[in-house]
């Protein structure tokens, strides 16, 4: 019977890092070297489930070491260790009216998107077969649709695909389909009790491409770009203080202080359970060292 009391009660964010492979050009352009500047220094143990990664600077040999929750190198470039490791735990809690949130973090061509997509159809693989009692299905462009398996489900996430494709892109001096915007999915699944009472539980997740993370001073952006940009690294700055007070649990979380924050108040902190990818590019010291530095402020 889905209880929300079933929900523990877990605020902290869970952070990891991914670092998406070399692609083949940026191979050719370094002259076949693909030695990544970011690896990790020792492995998860029972005792200590942190891992500790290295990022180094292969022109200055600078280093710099980081804690984290885990650690998936471009040798574990297999979405489904992810999925099966770190996502699908979040998804019976759905069920039975727990909140989860899983978000993409990172600078632009870090591969955010990438892991958003294939997360997405991999849960979509995962549950599409299972029949989980009646739910009903919101989604905000499409109205409620009612049934008792997870078809509906997939329409809009299928839907949410498409929709994610307009979504606003520009070129900037990084990547030519830079996202400009934060795409959020937020599947809202209520659950009758089947106890009788008529009584139903509403669970939600979110999955979230958060728009890149960028240094301004790298992307040449001018004009409207860079008022984009400002607004952006805004909103992740919000998302970063909202994270920092949850996991360090200080009486007050600022979630009032950005748009972004207050769409995802119910589903960071409290019961919620959130994870945060932070995404790589092996390529890019500067800005990986950027996001690591962030993100390990979180563990
Ligand atoms: P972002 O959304 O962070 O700007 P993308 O997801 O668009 O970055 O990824 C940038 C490029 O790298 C794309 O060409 C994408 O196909 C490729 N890429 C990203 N992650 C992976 C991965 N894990 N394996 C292979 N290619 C990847
Ligand atoms: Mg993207």
């Amino acid at each position: 019977i889905p209880s929300q009391s079933n929900c523990s009660s877990i605020s902290k964010v869970r952070v990891i890092l991914r670092v998406r492979p070399f692609l083949p050009h940026e191979i050719a352009a370094r002259n076949g070297n693909s030695t990544p500047c970011v690896s990790v220094l020792d492995s998860e143990f029972d005792s200590n489930p942190e891992v500790t990664v290295q990022l180094k600077d292969q022109e200055t040999c600078r280093n710099e070491c980081y804690k984290l929750d885990s650690f998936f190198g471009q040798e574990d470039n297999n979405v489904s260790k992810i999925f099966y490791r770190e996502v699908s735990s979040l998804i019976p809690g759905i069920f039975h009216g727990c909140n989860a949130t899983v978000f993409a973090y990172g600078a632009t061509c870090s591969g955010k998107t990438y892991t958003m997509q294939v997360l997405r159809s991999y849960g979509s693989q995962s549950t599409g077969n299972s029949s989980v009692g009646r739910q009903r299905w919101a989604d905000s462009s499409q109205g409620t649709v009612s049934g008792s398996s997870l078809s509906p489900c997939l329409n809009s996430m299928r839907h949410f695909l498409a929709e994610n494709q307009r979504r606003k892109v520009a070129h900037t001096g990084l990547n030519d389909v830079s996202s400009r915007s934060h795409g959020v999915l937020a599947i809202t699944v209520s659950t009758h009790c089947g106890d009788g009472s008529g009584a139903i539980v509403t669970g939600k997740l979110n999955l979230i491409d958060l728009a890149g993370n960028e240094d301004n001073r790298r992307t040449c952006n001018e004009g409207i770009r860079l008022q984009e940009s400002a607004k952006i690294n805004q909103s992740l700055f919000a998302l970063s203080n909202v994270i920092y007070a949850l996991n360090n649990n200080q009486p007050r979380v600022p979630y009032r202080e950005s748009k972004l924050t207050r769409i995802l108040q119910d589903s960071l902190g409290g019961t919620s359970h959130a994870l945060m990818v932070a995404c790589l590019n092996p390529g890019e010291y500067q800005e990986s060292l950027h996001t690591v530095s962030l993100a390990a402020r979180f563990t």
